[in-house]
C-alpha cells in the first residue's frame, strides 16, 4: 500500500496552504466576528479555479482527484472552515451534475459553475425534514413542459449566492418506496416565485449564509430536470453526499489540526509552576491522544477519497471517515482549549472558533448517528 501523496497532490497541497497563509488567516478572526462576507477570498479562489475542483476538465474544471478535493478542504479549513462552506456544496452539485446530467445540462451549467461565475449549493433539507429525505414534502408538478413547485427548504448553505440551485422534490408524493417518486430540479434563482429568506443565525459557520428557500408556485422548465429522469432524484443525491461526507471529513481534519499545531505552539511558550506546561506529563498525554486522532481522521478520509477515485461507491468507507474525524475534531478543539486554560476562551485567539465550527461537521452531511446506521447496513448487506 502506497500511503504517500502524489508529486501533483503534495504540490496542490502547497499552493493551497499558500494561498491560506496568505489570504485567509491574516483576516479570519477580524472577518468571522465581524459577520462579514469573504467577497475577495472568494474571487481569489475563483481566479486559482477552486470551483472547478470537481468540474471534468472537458467542461473547463480542474478535473481534480477526489484526494485533491480533500487536500482542498483540508487545508482551508485549518485556516478559517467556513470559507471551505462557500466552495462545499457547490462542488457536490458539480460532481452530480457532471455525474447525471444531460449533455445540454452539462454543457449549460459546467462551464460557469467552473469558474465561480455561476455558483451553486444543494436544496434537500426541510423545516419538517433532514435526515429523513423521503418526508420531504417540496411537490412539483408537471404542467406540459413546465414544473409548478410549491415547497419550502431550510439552512441552505450558499442560496443567497447561488444563481441556480438542485432543489429535490417529489415528483409523485403516492408512490412506495418514496424515493421514487423523488427527483432534483435545477432551479434558477431568477425564476417567478423562488426566493431566499433571512440568513440563520448559527454559533460558527460563519463566512457563508445559510438561509430558508421558499419556492411558491415556481415555474421550472422540464428540461431543468436533472437527468431528464424522474424518480431517481435521492439516488442522484446521495452518490452527491459521498463525496460531500469526504469533504465534510477533510474540512474537520484540518480543525484538528489547527487545534493541535495551536496547542503545541502554546504548550511550548506557556510557563507555569516555573516550567513550560509541555514539560507537564497531563498535557504531553493530551497532545499524544490528540495528534493521534488526526492522524487516523486523516488516513481514514484519504482512503475514502481513494475509494471513490478507483470507481464505484464507497458509503461505507466515507461514512467511517466523516463520523471519525468530525468526532476527532470535536475533541480537538476542546482539548486544545483546556490546554489554553482561559486564553482558549478568549476571542482574540482562534481556538474559540475552531470549537464554534467543529460541531457543524457532527451534523451536516447527514449526523454521525445516520452514517452510523449507513455504515451498519453496509456491514449488514454483506455475505
Ligand atoms: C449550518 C448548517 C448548514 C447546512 N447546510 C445545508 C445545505 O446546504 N443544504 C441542505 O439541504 N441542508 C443543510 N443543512 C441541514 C443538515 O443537513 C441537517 O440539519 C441534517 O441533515 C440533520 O437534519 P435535521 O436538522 O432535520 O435533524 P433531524 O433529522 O430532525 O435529526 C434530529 C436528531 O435525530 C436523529 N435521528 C434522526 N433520524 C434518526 C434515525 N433513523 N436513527 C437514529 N437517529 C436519528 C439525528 O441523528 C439527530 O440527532 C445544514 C445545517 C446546518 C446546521
Amino acid at each position: 500500500m502506497d500511503f504517500e501523496l502524489s508529486t501533483e497532490q503534495a504540490m496542490f497541497r502547497e499552493v493551497v496552504r499558500r494561498f491560506v497563509d496568505e489570504q485567509i488567516r491574516p483576516v479570519a478572526r477580524e472577518w468571522e466576528h465581524a459577520g462579514r462576507y469573504p467577497a475577495e477570498i472568494i474571487e481569489a479562489m475563483k481566479d486559482l479555479g477552486f470551483f472547478g475542483i470537481t468540474v471534468p476538465e472537458a467542461f473547463g474544471g480542474m478535473g481534480a482527484d477526489t484526494v485533491s478535493m480533500a487536500l482542498l478542504f483540508e487545508e482551508i479549513s485549518r485556516g478559517w472552515m467556513g470559507i471551505a462552506g462557500t466552495i462545499g456544496s457547490h462542488s457536490l452539485s458539480c460532481r452530480m451534475i457532471a455525474e447525471h446530467g444531460t449533455t445540454d445540462q452539462k454543457d449549460r451549467w459546467l462551464p460557469a459553475l467552473a469558474t465561480g461565475q455561476v455558483r451553486t449549493g444543494i436544496a434537500l433539507t426541510e423545516p419538517d425534514a433532514g435526515s429523513d429525505l423521503q418526508g420531504i414534502k417540496t411537490r412539483a408538478v408537471r404542467q406540459g413542459d413546465h414544473y409548478l413547485v410549491h415547497g419550502t427548504k431550510t439552512w441552505i448553505t450558499n442560496a443567497r449566492h447561488a444563481g441556480m440551485l438542485p432543489v429535490l422534490v417529489k415528483t409523485d408524493p403516492e408512490v412506495v418506496p418514496a424515493h421514487r417518486g423523488m427527483s432534483v430540479l435545477l432551479v434558477e434563482a431568477d425564476t417567478d416565485g423562488f426566493s431566499v429568506g433571512r440568513d440563520l443565525g448559527k454559533l460558527g459557520y460563519r463566512g457563508t449564509e445559510s438561509c430558508e428557500v421558499f419556492l411558491d408556485g415556481c415555474r421550472v422548465p422540464a428540461a431543468n430536470l436533472l437527468g431528464d429522469e424522474e424518480g431517481v432524484g435521492l439516488k442522484q443525491v446521495l452518490s452527491g453526499l459521498e463525496t460531500g461526507r469526504v469533504n465534510v471529513a477533510a474540512r474537520s481534519v484540518g480543525i484538528a489540526q489547527e487545534a493541535l499545531d495551536q496547542a503545541l505552539a502554546y504548550a511550548k511558550g506557556r510557563q507555569a509552576f516555573g516550567r513550560p506546561i509541555a514539560e507537564f506529563q497531563a498535557i504531553q498525554l493530551k497532545l499524544a491522544d490528540m495528534a493521534t486522532e488526526v492522524q487516523a481522521a486523516r488516513l481514514l478520509t484519504y482512503y475514502a477519497a481513494s475509494r471513490i477515485d478507483a470507481g464505484g461507491r464507497a458509503d461505507r468507507e466515507a461514512g467511517m471517515a466523516k463520523l471519525y474525524a468530525s468526532e476527532a475534531a470535536l475533541r480537538a478543539s476542546l482539548e486544545s482549549m483546556r490546554i489554553h486554560g482561559g486564553y482558549g476562551y478568549s476571542t482574540e485567539l482562534d481556538i474559540e472558533r475552531l470549537y464554534r465550527d467543529a460541531p457543524l461537521m457532527a451534523i451536516g452531511e447527514g449526523t454521525n448517528d445516520i452514517q452510523k446506521l449507513v455504515i451498519a447496513r453496509s456491514l449488514l448487506a454483506e455475505d
